[in-house]
């Protein structure tokens, strides 16, 4: 653990009269902030304060600006390639209190809300209006969280990402403007988009307070379905063939047997513990009986057992309940172990053989490392399950997860569906994007020259 030297007088008594009683110096508090949900080392930042409104931020931009103090935007903590790590210090400006829905438009479907609002009590707000927010990383993030990471997660086979439910921001920038990127049409073509430049930037060019999203209508019908399969190949061609036929699935994830294991003894199941399918449908009663039908015939053709299906809401939550626990599952296969969670994306046409060959490795491997993902679009995490305190292992997992990326960058896929590159991935960046990363850096040096902005991620420098 880093601890960092303290932070110059005039800046802090700034802070503190900026944020009083939210300014926070104490070790606990920057502790929470400092580490990770993943295997990176916790760095502490110098301060952490809690804002309340887009002025506070543009006031403690213009702060850091002035001071020369690196500012690292915080949602929930819950990414995962040490995205809000403050690896050159600096205060960490934590967005939780921002978390008021400050409109839900029906009649458009769209809301407009403030950075720190979480997923979860944004769809408990909708449900009475028949409306929910579809994307679902499992983890109970802050939509400024999810917006900075381009999160995607169960649900993005059918309503894609946070690239697709965006539909403006309300940014302040390292110059301490406040801008907003777009208005609430539906679509636009008025000059640069600045909407997907800041999607994805892992807090590297904006701090974003407000957002607005696309929502959907709750379906009418919806069924959840699971299947087991002898082999993984069997599962995976299930998923492809589903895919290339066209069935508008809402979700589908796999589960290799390591992770099925680690589910049955975390959320006390019984499911067999073979390669499974977890599947959602959504539609009218008769679109959902179809689809189910069709994927149980390719299921059944390639080797799947028993296509257990419900519209029962309970029998629904069970099954997403144990997925959503999946990662917390997978690290208690091991007392004491710490998880490194990794994911890539390869064309739906090459994740047979992806999966197929890294299944391999793993078999071979000292260590547990359970295959899960959302297979639908191609997507799937490997989660090393390592003893925090060997070296041998965290060289295990370092070679295994070289050989994964790689050969998803030999398929023509990428090092990252949707964690991002934070620390973790960007040597993977450059070999992933070339001189594409160089661009990315002119950009970079456009909007923060001084290099404010969450240093140190997507690029070392
Ligand atoms: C168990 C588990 C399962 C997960 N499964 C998935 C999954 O299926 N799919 C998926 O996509 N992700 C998944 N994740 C990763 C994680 O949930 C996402 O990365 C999430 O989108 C981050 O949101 P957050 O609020 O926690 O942001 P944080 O972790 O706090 O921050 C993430 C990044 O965004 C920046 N940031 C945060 N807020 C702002 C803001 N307001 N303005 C500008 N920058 C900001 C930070 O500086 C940092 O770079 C999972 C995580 C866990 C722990």
């Amino acid at each position: 653990m880093h601890l960092r030297a303290a932070l110059p007088e005039t800046y802090l008594a700034a802070l503190q009269g900026l944020f009083g009683d939210r300014l926070h110096l104490g070790e606990a508090m920057r502790l929470q902030h400092g580490a990770s949900e993943s295997h990176f080392e916790a760095i502490l930042p110098d301060a952490v304060v809690f804002a309340r409104s887009t002025e506070e931020v543009v006031e403690l931009v213009k702060l850091c600006g002035a001071h020369d103090i690196p500012l690292i935007p915080f949602g929930a903590g819950t990414s995962i390639e040490g995205n809000t790590t403050p690896v050159r210090g600096g205060v960490t400006l934590d967005l939780s209190e921002m978390d008021a829905i400050l409109s839900i438009n029906p009649g458009d479907l769209d809301c407009t809300v403030q950075a720190g609002v979480r997923r979860e009590e944004l769809n408990a707000a909708l449900r009475h209006m028949g409306l929910f927010f579809p994307i679902d990383p499992g983890a109970n993030a802050t939509i400024g969280g999810m917006a900075a990471t381009r999160a995607s997660g169960t649900n993005a086979v059918r309503y894609g990402t946070m690239r697709e439910a965006v539909l403006s921001l309300r940014v302040v920038t390292p110059d301490g403007r406040d801008i907003r990127t777009s208005r609430r049409a539906r679509k636009s073509a008025a000059g640069y988009d600045l909407t997907r430049l800041m999607i994805g930037s892992e807090g590297t060019l904006g701090v974003i307070t407000e957002i607005t999203l696309r929502l959907q209508g709750i379906p009418e019908a919806i069924s959840a379905a699971v299947c087991s399969f002898e082999t993984l190949a069997g599962a995976v061609e299930t998923v492809v063939q589903t895919i290339q036929l066209g069935v508008p699935i809402a979700r589908v994830e796999i589960l290799d047997d390591v992770q099925m294991r680690a589910v049955n003894r975390w959320s006390k199941l019984d499911y067999p513990e073979l390669t499974t399918l977890f599947f959602e449908f959504h539609g009218t009663e008769g679109a959902v009986k179809e689809q189910a039908e069709t994927v149980a015939d390719l299921a059944a053709a390639n080797g799947g057992g028993e296509f257990q299906w419900s519209n029962l809401p309970e029998e629904r939550s069970k099954l997403w309940a144990a997925r959503h626990q999946a990662y917390y599952a997978a690290v208690g296969l091991r007392k004491g172990a710490v998880g490194w969670p990794t994911d890539v994306c390869v064309p739906i046409s090459r994740l047979a053989e992806c999966i197929a060959e890294t299944k391999m490795d793993l078999e071979a491997a000292s260590i547990p490392a359970p295959i899960l993902g959302h297979v639908g679009d191609g997507n799937f995490h490997v989660i090393f399950v390592l003893d925090p305190d060997s070296r041998e292992e965290a060289a295990e997992a370092e070679r295994l997860n070289r050989r994964l990326v790689e050969r998803a960058l030999a398929m023509d896929g990428t090092c990252t569906g949707e964690h991002g590159i934070g620390i973790g991935k960007q040597d993977w960046l450059v070999a992933e994007l070339g001189g594409a990363v160089d661009t990315m850096r002119l950009i970079k040096q456009a909007i923060d020259p001084h290099n404010l902005f969450n240093p140190g991620k997507i690029f070392a420098s």
